[in-house]
């Protein structure tokens, strides 16, 4: 069975999910309920900005609009890899 990391950082409300930005193909690991994108391994009581990024300013930062057809999700390693 697999086993689904929750997010910490809205108290385990969420759960951290691969996807892959298409423009980039680079894949991020974005918490489905805060749009916390982790930088690093979960952690308790995590730091803006060191453990993670918020998800929309990270696109818009790399000048990618906040749209869901920029990335899609990757079903083979659901946060298995952080
Ligand atoms: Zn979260």
């Amino acid at each position: 069975m697999k086993s689904l990391i929750t997010c910490p950082r809205c108290d385990h409300q969420g759960i951290i999910r691969a996807i892959r930005i298409k423009r980039l193909d680079r894949i991020v690991n974005v918490c489905d309920e805060c749009d916390a994108l982790w930088l690093v391994p979960v952690v308790e009581n995590p730091v803006c900005g060191t453990d993670f990024v918020d998800f929309n300013s990270f696109l818009q930062e790399l000048g990618i609009a906040v749209d869901p057809k920029e990335w899609e999700p990757v079903d083979s390693h659901e946060a298995r890899t952080i």
